[in-house]
């Protein structure tokens, strides 16, 4: 499927003040988050340039897995050749670490198949100077193929500590500059950088969190899955065009849940 057959999907245009189900009309602004936040990272140094032994492993994972199902962005498929994806994976998944499916990284979390990666990037249509929002940091590998595309500036939040601390510290060890990563609970965006231009979300949520639309800039765009924790859910891309929320359905994916209170919270919302 190509983004251009994908946009002619689009199922659903929602006013803000009026649109109804999973994404809530009016972006109620839910007051910031209890969980204590605490940046952890800003890194600034220099980007390893060596291919390392696995180049052959990942020219092929993008040529047989991303190309064939028709990621085209030279940028995105330029970014997926060159980030160590072995880096970013357990020692005993080392092996898999170019397969064509997600792995785990431990606290039930799971690095996202490779495909779904550089398809979500390719969704964000990022242009040099973007400010880009991550939701669910796990292993930092989206955040360092957003990274590798060189012209964006990446603010990142993992709910897990561990895995903040950890996906922190190998950003940082890599030399992937302008990534900020953040443990806390990305129902609530990250205020204090907003708007951004792109936000993406990779843990399922069962509605389209509030605050993360409240954050997106005009002519911005939000990919996140929805759907039931634990199943398959749907993937969506909206945009904030000339005040409307345009909502476009891109058929069904499988992602970890979404966790936290303000999901919890957000369900307990009144309908708008
Ligand atoms: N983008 C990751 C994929 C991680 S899986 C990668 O490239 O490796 C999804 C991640 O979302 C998990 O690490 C999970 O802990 C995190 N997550 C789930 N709910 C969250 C929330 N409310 N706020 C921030 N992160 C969350």
């Amino acid at each position: 499927m190509n983004l251009t057959k994908l946009q002619s999907f689009a199922l659903l245009v929602f006013l803000l003040a009026g649109c109804a189900g999973k994404a809530p009309a009016q972006p109620t602004i839910t007051p910031a988050s209890p969980v204590k936040t605490q940046i952890l990272q800003t890194t600034s140094v220099v980007p390893t340039s060596s291919p390392g032994p696995y180049l052959g492993h990942r020219l092929r994972m993008v040529e047989e897995t991303i190309v064939d199902r028709g990621v085209a962005d030279e940028d995105v498929l330029r970014a997926m050749r060159t980030v160590p994806r072995h880096l970013f994976v357990p020692q005993q998944y080392l092996a898999q670490a170019y397969d064509d499916h997600p792995l785990p990284i431990g606290y039930g979390q799971t690095i996202s198949q490779p495909y779904i990666v550089a398809w979500m990037t390719e969704l964000l249509e990022l242009e040099a100077g973007d400010r880009v929002l991550e939701i669910g940091t796990g292993s930092g590998y989206q955040a360092a193929v957003l990274a590798e595309l060189g012209t964006v500036d990446i603010y990142s939040i993992e709910i897990i500590p561990e895995l903040a601390q950890s996906a922190a510290q190998r950003l940082m060890d890599l030399g992937y500059t302008d990534v900020h990563v953040r443990q806390g609970d990305g129902y609530y965006g990250w205020a204090e950088a907003a708007p951004f231009d792109a936000i993406i979300v990779t843990a399922a949520p069962d509605h389209l969190p509030a605050p993360l639309v409240s954050q997106l800039a005009e002519g911005g765009s939000i990919v996140i899955p929805i759907g039931p924790p634990g199943g398959y859910q749907s993937l969506w891309r909206f945009v904030i065009e000339d005040n409307e929320l345009v909502a476009y359905n891109l058929g069904g994916v499988s992602f970890v849940p979404f966790t936290g209170g303000g999901i919890q919270q957000g369900d307990q919302m009144p309908a708008p």
